[in-house]
């Protein structure tokens, strides 16, 4: 069974690199796009509009899961989105690392069971 172990120990390294590059970028949170009025009263985005936007806008659950979060800034908003997605593959890559350590460490059990009878 050694290819099979060593494919899966590619894998494995592949997965922890991309898990490191993504942490370094990765942000938590959902980007919405929202339109907003401004303070001026005699605006157009007061009466028939348009109003002022796209702004981004990331929402979150921060501590005691209250849901809180922040407008981005333009300069800011595709390091941001990166960030998002960087956030979502992490979870993917650490849900499939998971998924190997059990296994790993289901069949050395199961190795040394069967060494000990
Ligand atoms: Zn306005």
């Amino acid at each position: 069974m050694p290819a099979k172990t060593d494919s899966r120990s590619k894998r494995r390294n592949q997965l922890l690199q991309q898990i490191q590059s993504d942490a370094r970028r990765a942000i938590f949170g959902t980007p919405a796009e929202s339109y907003r009025t401004c303070g001026t009263p005699t605006c157009r985005c007061h009466g028939p509009g348009p109003k002022h936007g796209p702004h981004l806008y990331i929402s979150y659950r921060g501590e005691a899961a209250k849901t809180t979060g922040y407008y981005v800034p333009k300069a800011a908003q595709k390091s941001i989105r990166d960030g998002v997605e960087a956030w979502k593959r992490l979870q993917k890559s650490l849900r499939e690392l998971t998924d190997m350590n059990k296994q790993n460490i289901l069949e050395q059990a199961r190795k040394q069971r069967s060494a000990n009878k």
